[in-house]
């Protein structure tokens, strides 16, 4: 297979030694993986399935202003109350906000603006006015930037949003507070860019390659197993210095290969999404609120559609094997039907769905994992296992300034092998490939030939993205099918058997089919 891409051939990679190994390509691993290429150190990149297609591949993908975290679930009462809660909060509001304008000036092409409003009724946990100062208080975090652009209007203001007209208990609206999120479209494309990025400043990446055993040798290298997991292709042993266990919500089975007794770091909490087709009015235009179970609901602009979720469930399932399930999309109907009864949306208008696990923090008393902060960074020296760093609930909000805080910690452990690479600063003046990208058999040809793509999600979804969109054909899913097969040496059969193996996945992980 690897004769015609970039792909290393896993059997080449045994007794190779690197400074860091990093377990996990999604946006946690990859952008880690770019940082520390920078900054001089030879990096191992693998995941045990395509890069991306973890929690990164299946988020909510918000990039959050901030404001949110500043909001009292009960009243703002409860922050006196518990002030070590609201100093919490704040430090979380002041990351985001920082991480929001970085991210702005850095990916502007990745992001798509939305306009977001969140009722405030006269029982809600905060008042206008609350609000208008923590809009202050996010700007003044953000160094006067504020490009969220913030504002508080009457409810029967002409420049109210849309959605007042379906919401419940309108009688009880104080005022209609809005800002700007932005939506990360899509966030497997900028794991990817990172990846090959890393690629270029000498990182060796390969994805489906599974972490399968792992040694701490004297003197606390590790000697780290690798299995090829698309085909069975062969194994490999390689060492490393140092690892970083970016596995998500696969984090604590990574431990289990060192320590099968430690404590769980990790909360699997399962989301699932669903996107639809609302009138005009509401394009571009979002709205959150809370569910019945004082859960944060939102429905977002997602192009000319919008989409709505998350749920929030304890997941014990399978993690190779997270789907939308019926049961979810209806909770999120009827959420929804109780949120904003105008809409009258019913399960024939659900176009597409997904699911994700989301690796909370584990905490006693917390069954579904501790939400705040984000980004929490693991020691395993603390557990006695040396040169291991890991990573619960790294969002996509933060990865920028995660994989700073990593790189850092890996600076204190181990001195780099290489001078740093020019340009020290992640994510900013990247260049940036596949801005915007036509279906055409040269974009297909690129992402199998030199970024690993092997299968059908893997171009469709993941690298190109036209998956999203909500208007795959059966003509783009052939085109993509009958490069992969030229390049990777695929007969009739095979191509035939791909893109039933892709109906499959259409049905099963999206709840949709070809068109
Ligand atoms: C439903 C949902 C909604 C979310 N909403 C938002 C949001 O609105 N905004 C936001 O910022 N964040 C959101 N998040 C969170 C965010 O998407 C995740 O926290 C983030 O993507 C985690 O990235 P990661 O790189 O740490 O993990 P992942 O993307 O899960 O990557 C871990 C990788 O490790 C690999 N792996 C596991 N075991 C092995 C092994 N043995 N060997 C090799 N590789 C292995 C896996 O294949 C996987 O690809 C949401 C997440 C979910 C699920």
């Amino acid at each position: 297979m690897s004769i015609t891409t970039t792909r290393p051939v896993l059997a080449q990679l045994d007794s190779q030694s690197f400074d860091v190994a990093i377990i996990g390509g999604g946006i946690n691993g990859t952008t880690t993986a770019l940082a520390l290429s920078k900054a001089g150190y030879s990096v191992l990149l693998v995941d045990k399935a395509d890069f991306a297609s973890g929690a990164t591949g299946r988020s909510g993908r918000t990039l959050h202003c901030g404001l949110q975290y500043l909001a009292p679930q009960k009243s703002a009462w409860q922050f006196a109350a518990n002030p070590r809660e609201f100093f919490m909060r704040l430090g979380v509001a002041r990351q985001t906000a920082v991480d929001y304008e970085d991210i702005c000036d850095a990916l502007p092409d990745r992001l798509r603006p939305m306009e977001t409003a969140v009722p405030v009724f006269s029982h809600s946990a905060f008042s206008g006015w609350q609000v208008d100062i923590g809009s202050r208080i996010i700007k003044s975090f953000s160094r006067g930037r504020g490009g969220f652009r913030y504002r508080r209007v009457k409810p029967g203001s002409e420049s109210a949003s849309p959605f007042v007209d379906v919401l419940r208990d309108r009688g009880e609206l104080r005022s209609i507070v809005s800002f700007v999120d932005q939506r990360f479209h899509w966030p497997e494309r900028i794991a990817i860019d990172n990846a090959f990025l890393a690629e270029t400043r000498g990182a060796v990446v390969r994805n489906f390659t599974q972490v399968t055993s792992m040694r701490q040798r004297q003197g606390g290298a590790w000697e780290i197993g690798l299995n090829d997991s698309f085909e069975d292709a062969g194994t490999s042993t390689v060492r490393a210095r140092l690892v970083l266990n970016l596995a998500g919500a696969w984090l604590d089975r990574v431990l289990g290969l060192v320590e099968p007794t430690l404590p769980s770091l990790a909360t699997s909490v399962k989301g699932v999404y669903f996107v639809t087709r609302l009138p005009d009015k509401f394009r571009g235009q979002g709205i959150g609120g809370l569910n019945r179970r004082g859960e944060a609901i939102t429905c977002l602009p997602w192009g000319d559609l919008h989409y709505v979720g998350p749920t929030q469930t304890r997941y014990e399932g399978d993690l190779d094997h997270v789907r939308p399930d019926e049961e979810s999309i209806r909770f999120l109907l009827e959420e929804l039907a109780h949120f904003l009864p105008g809409l009258e949306l019913a399960r024939k208008d659900v176009i597409m769905a997904w699911a994700g696990v989301r690796p909370i923090t584990s905490a006693p008393g917390h069954p579904k994992g501790k939400w705040l902060p984000y980004s929490v960074i693991h020691d395993l020296g603390s557990y006695g296992i040396a040169n291991m760093i890991s990573l619960t609930w790294g969002v996509l909000i933060n990865h920028l300034s995660t994989a700073r805080r990593l790189t850092e910690l890996v600076k204190t452990k181990l001195p780099p092998t290489d001078r740093p690479q020019a340009e020290q600063q992640i994510g900013l003046g990247m260049p940036r490939t596949h801005s915007s990208i036509r279906i055409d058999e040269a974009a297909i040809r690129y992402c199998v030939e030199h970024e690993q793509a092997i299968d059908l999600p893997g171009i469709l979804f993941r690298r190109l993205g036209f998956g999203w969109e909500g208007h795959l054909t059966r003509q783009m899913a052939e085109l993509a099918v009958d490069v992969l097969g030229d390049v990777l040496g695929w007969d009739e059969r095979r191509v035939k058997a791909e893109i039933a193996g892709f109906e499959d996945y259409l049905a099963d992980q999206h709840l949709t089919g070809l068109n």
